[in-house]
């Protein structure tokens, strides 16, 4: 046993701001970074090292360590120095942090190193495909035509659509085997660089943007701002493919593979080079062997979505963020961190170029763009051949409306239909309707759990809560009059849907949103056949608003604009700008002129004009100037603690105690308690104070003292809190 290291401090997963004290009783020496299984409470618990200490700790008696898990530190120094500063940054849990960053069989404490994987093959006795015993089992046979071709593993069997009832019985026949096999460790085996396919030739744009990142030597952020269509893509292939050339890998992130398949399927297409792409679909072992993959050097690119940003790398050389403003980035519970923001910092830490793209991108971004922090580099016009997109107002003042559609509205949808394109339109509220209301009373079908109405979800004849999630059948009678006159008010995308068909029945009518979407695979299936061309009309909520490309669509129109531009979030009119544009995108994207209606009671609107005049990037500035002069993010940086509790006064009480600690510094203000936008959900009311300060320094130095505040606060054990470093959210 080493002197030196008599103790060791653990960071645990819990949520808990701090680290625990263990006896270290190895003969091995202890080594920081590595997970130790220790004792907690009847637990055991897997944790980090994250120091040695030659003295016992005072006033208690350290517990001895069961064991030491890892001869090495589980990450690189890069790595384990991003991971601790995200954990300062966010002020959150080192061991939390750490947890989140591992896979999930590390996690659980399992070796690091290739676990066994089931793959299915076919045996002799397997029938030819096109005998009689397949005729009525096209499941079966779809089975034993693909694994004609070679054998599959179980994740690839179920991505192809195949239940594990059918597997199963092709075992039981004796038709398919199944065998484990682990990946054996090769320490040599790692990827060169080759092309499967010529890069297209660039226009100037994309000429002046790729020499400008091909010129950064170390760190620099490029902020790649570029309209729906404008060649970004191509822009990071061509970039990429000189960071693989000199042999560094390549991080890209992406908000949600589901949506972004298509831009998957290019970085395969280009490069004949190990790609492994993070989602959802994977299991554990899977998981976990992709990051050993991208740990020692067998993967050159690696796409994902928001937690990939702590996949290790033996040699990462760019980091690419696609759609750098969307939401999905940002974490909304435990660990609220934001992966562009990260990916930013390690990108620092690296000293490596990292491209940040959109066609929208958020204002945070665009003023550090502005002051020259990025650089800033735009694609002004659509590549290739697409036509430009037109933007129309339709105001909805006084026109009688069906189903959330003006009459202008369908006429023009009636003929794109007649000339075979197809129409998208947007509306962002699923189910049949917003509420069930009685016609006698005006009494309105209300959650009794949250500030909120129920959804008329017709199909199914629920009402549904799409807070907390609560549902009850549609009652007959009014619980105020007894009247049974129920009406549906408002129109959601199921009652579009059903109008639609009865209105064109000739043409087919596709909904996609969350409750047309909800088991696996249905998604994607539903994207296929839209992009096919397979029916006229798409019916859906934002869902459908995010990278997809559907050449034959020439009209897009957002219903329902309204509720954005009169939002009590500060941030609603960024979002409906930035769906406007993205949809906008989607329209005429082939040979097809496009045309985006928008319909609204408020044509006069500032942002509506500005946006359909000058364009998003004008609106933006705009609405960044204003942010200036009214000092909201990101010209002040705010921290958000959220608080709930069924006791409305209790939790009020709370927060007035946590604002009682801000200290009086120039440039520091405390916001609240006040109501969260819906302030009761699910039985629990909700409020909110909101720390702003005038630079991320102060705020750090603030928080940090005010956590060690609330330390004392005995109130808050009774109630729920969190602390959120620049929140995106305040519903
Ligand atoms: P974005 O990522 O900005 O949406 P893409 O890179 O997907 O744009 O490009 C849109 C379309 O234009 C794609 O079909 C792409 O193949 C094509 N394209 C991109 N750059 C060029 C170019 N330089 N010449 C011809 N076609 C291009
Ligand atoms: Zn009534
Ligand atoms: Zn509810």
């Amino acid at each position: 046993m080493t002197q030196s290291s008599h103790y060791i401090e653990v960071a645990l997963p819990l949520p808990l701001r701090r680290v625990f004290t263990y006896q270290y009783t190895l003969a091995k020496p202890a080594v920081l970074g590595a997970r130790v299984r220790v004792p907690f409470g009847q637990r055991q618990l897997i944790g980090i090292i994250t120091e040695t200490r030659a003295t016992a700790p005072q006033g208690f008696e350290a517990k001895p360590i069961v064991a030491q898990l890892d001869d090495d530190a589980v990450w690189q120094p890069e790595l384990w120095q991003l991971l601790s500063w995200s954990a300062d940054y966010y002020q959150h849990s080192q061991g939390d942090v750490f947890a989140n960053a591992l896979p999930v069989l590390l996690r659980q404490g399992k070796p690091i190193g290739y676990a066994p994987i089931t793959y299915f093959e076919l045996t002799s006795n397997a029938p030819d495909v096109d005998e009689h015993a397949l005729k009525r089992a096209p499941k079966q046979k779809q089975l034993i035509e693909l694994l004609q071709q070679g054998r599959l593993s179980a994740t690839q069997v179920k991505q192809a659509q195949i239940s594990t009832t059918v597997v199963t019985a092709a075992c039981d026949k004796g038709w398919v085997v199944s065998v484990e096999e682990t990946p054996i460790l090769d320490a040599q085996q790692h990827w060169t660089m080759a092309l499967s396919e010529d890069p297209l030739a660039v226009n100037q744009e994309q000429a002046v943007a790729l020499s400008a990142i091909k010129q950064i030597d170390g760190h620099a952020c490029c902020l790649l701002e570029g309209v729906t269509g404008s060649g970004k893509t191509e822009v990071y292939l061509q970039a990429i493919e000189e960071v693989l050339t000199a042999g560094r890998q390549v991080l890209v992130l992406v908000p949600e593979i589901g949506l972004t398949m298509q831009t998957i399927k290019r970085f395969k297409q280009r490069f004949d080079v190990p790609v492994e792409v993070l989602h959802s679909n994977l299991n554990d072992t899977e998981r976990l062997h992709a990051w050993l993959n991208s740990r020692s050097n067998r993967a050159a690119i690696v796409i994902g979505t928001r937690s990939a940003i702590f996949t290790p790398f033996a040699n990462l050389g760019m980091i690419v963020v696609d759609e750098e403003h969307d939401l999905s980035y940002k974490q909304q519970d435990g660990f609220r961190y934001h992966a562009r923001d990260i990916a930013i910092k390690r990108a620092q830490l690296l000293d490596i170029p990292i491209i940040l793209g959109s066609a929208t991108p958020a204002l945070e971004t665009l003023s550090n763009a502005v002051n020259h922090r990025y650089h800033w580099l735009q694609l002004t016009q659509r590549a290739g051949v697409a036509e430009q997109v037109e933007h129309e107002l339709i105001d909805l003042k006084g026109l009688p409306m069906q189903a959330g559609l003006s009459e202008p509205l369908l006429t023009q949808i009636e003929a794109e239909l007649n000339k075979h394109n197809q129409v998208l339109l947007f509306l962002n509220r699923r189910g049949f309707a917003p509420a069930l209301m009685c016609h006698e009373c005006g009494w309105i079908a209300q959650c009794k759990r949250c500030d909120a109405y129920y959804t008329l979800h017709q199909a199914q004849r629920r009402l549904h809560c799409h807070h907390c999630d609560s549902q009850r059948p549609v009652p007959k009678q009014c619980e105020q009059c007894g009247s049974t006159h129920l009406i549906s008010h408002g129109v959601g995308t199921e009652q579009l849907e059903d109008f639609l068909n009865e209105r064109f029945p000739e043409h087919s009518v596709l909904r996609i949103d969350r409750d047309s979407t909800r088991r696996k695979g249905e998604l994607d299936a539903h994207l296929k056949s839209a992009s096919e061309h397979k029916h006229h009309i798409l019916v859906g909520t934002q869902m459908l608003a995010k990278g997809h490309h559907f050449p034959n669509v020439t009209l897009v129109a957002l219903l329902d604009v309204d509720g954005a531009l009169y939002s009590a979030d500060f941030r609603a009119p960024e979002r409906l700008a930035q769906l406007f544009t993205q949809v906008s995108g989607r329209a005429g994207r082939a040979h097809k002129r496009g045309r985006v209606v928008l319909q609204t009671h408020h044509p006069e609107h500032d942002l509506v004009q500005d946006l359909l005049n000058n364009g998003y990037q004008h609106f933006a500035l705009t609405a960044l100037a204003e942010r200036q002069a009214t000092s909201l993010p990101p010209f002040k940086h705010w921290a958000l603690v959220r608080a709930e509790s069924t006791d409305k006064a209790q939790v009020v009480e709370a927060l007035e105690q946590m604002a009682a600690c801000l200290p009086q510094v120039d440039g520091v203000m405390g916001v609240g308690p006040i109501p969260a936008l819906m302030e009761k959900r699910a039985g629990r009311y909700r409020y909110q104070w909101i720390l702003q300060t005038s630079s991320r320094k102060q705020r750090y130095q603030v928080t940090k003292y005010l956590l060690s505040q609330w330390e004392n606060l005995s109130i808050l054990n009774r109630i729920r809190w969190s602390l959120d470093i620049d929140p995106q959210d305040f519903t």
